[in-house]
């Protein structure tokens, strides 16, 4: 004991070891990169970055000119219970009120859905792999056991290896659709079908963060049919098809009961009253996100056929992005490749986080940023 106590500065008392080693084990979240970082660490003088999912038309008119109505306001706490949000959510979605769970990004919703339904040391977890770190970082820091089903290859949900993998401690099971980062958007007969066949205790968390642009939404959602699914909780956000990534607000739409705890255990304020106003906003400028959807369907559709042109293999999406792999024998990898675009100032995603090293993700961009990476592709693949 004396020997240690000689060799701990005592500035550094109590040091790491007196922290949960679920902490002391934490990988954080990788995030894409920055502009900023881009630009000066390459010195160029435009970066685009299509790397983060983000709208390609940035914040809609109306909610700025919202949030720049409200910030006389930022003096206050928001309204517990962000009622105003709430209404104008439960009035687009077609849903009551009382089953909506706004939170600091759907981050937040997926966070508090863990720690308020699975206990430590008891229950279990389900996921694919790969799959949005969010489900799987915040399930190890609550001390809750992993389990994750390998994809196919094909990046398609192979149900039956995912329902054998559940048991009556799965607490809940998480999936993505349409899929980040494949774009991989099963039809709704599955998802329904795999609700059915899990334990009848486990929640089936479909994260739909990118349904706002898988059209027509019936084909692909369940969210208008909730009430024959008491075991199904969906979470969105604002955060891509609503241009709102910077302001984190997320919802989730679940059972009035489950909806009821999370508000108990949520921290009070954080949906923030610029967030609240910026949503409310967002949800009634139907003329952007109109744009938005137009945007983006053109420019998936334009990438998609120029990245196999230049023999890229190209994963089909319903998304705001596209997965590809390079051509075969191409003299670049993955990573050289995404090396290669940031020196011409374009983000885009290496996915070796996400353990497909060999791929990589491109956001949807406009016009201009779809033709500047286009350009940086047909270089980097012929010159290297
Ligand atoms: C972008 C994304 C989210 C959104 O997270 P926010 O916290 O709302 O910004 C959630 N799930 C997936 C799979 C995503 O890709």
């Amino acid at each position: 004991m004396a020997s240690t106590d000689a060799a701990t500065p005592a500035a550094q008392r109590p040091g790491p070891a007196t922290l949960r080693p679920e902490v002391l084990d934490f990988t954080p979240y990788v995030a894409g990169l920055s502009i900023e970082e881009i630009t000066q660490k390459y010195g160029l003088s435009q970066v685009i970055k299509m790397a983060s999912n983000e709208n390609p038309l940035g914040v809609s008119p109306l909610v700025q000119r919202a949030i720049r109505d409200h910030a006389a306001l930022a003096f206050r706490y928001p309204r517990s219970g962000n009622p105003r949000l709430l209404a104008a959510l439960a009035s687009r979605l077609g849903v009551a009120p009382s089953r909506l769970v706004v939170g600091n990004g759907s981050d937040e919703i997926i966070d508090l859905l863990i720690r308020v339904r699975a206990t430590p040391g008891t229950h279990n977890v389900l996921t694919f792999k790969p799959c949005f770190s969010m489900y799987t970082l915040q399930s190890r820091l609550c001390g809750v056991e992993l389990r994750q089903v390998p994809l196919r290859p094909d990046y398609s949900f192979p149900y039956d290896d995912f329902v054998a993998a559940a048991d009556e401690n799965t607490a809940i099971a998480f999936i993505t659709t349409p899929d980040n980062p494949s774009g991989f958007t099963p039809p709704v007969a599955d998802i329904e079908a795999l609700a059915r066949a899990l334990p009848q205790d486990c929640l089936l968390v479909v994260d739909e963060a990118y349904m706002d642009f898988a059209l027509p939404q019936e084909a692909y959602s369940l969210a208008s049919r909730l009430d024959d699914f008491p075991n199904v909780v969906i979470v969105r956000t604002f955060s891509k098809m609503y241009g709102l990534a910077g302001m984190r607000l997320g919802y989730g739409i679940m059972p009035e009961w489950l909806a009821d705890y999370m508000w108990r255990v949520r921290p009070p304020f954080s949906v923030n009253i610029l967030a609240e106003e910026a949503g409310i906003a967002a949800l009634a400028d139907t003329d952007f996100l109109r744009a938005t959807l137009e945007t983006v369907a053109a420019g998936r559709e334009l990438l998609g056929r120029e990245l196999a042109a230049l023999g890229c293999e190209v994963a089909p999406s319903q998304a705001n992005f596209l997965l590809f792999t390079l051509p075969q024998g191409a003299r670049l990898n993955a990573r050289a490749v995404f090396e290669r675009l940031l020196q011409r100032g374009v983000i885009i995603r290496p996915l070796a986080s996400y353990n497909l090293p060999d791929s990589l993700r491109v956001t949807v961009g406009n016009a201009e940023e779809n033709m500047i990476f286009l350009k940086a592709m047909r270089e980097v693949l012929r010159h290297g």
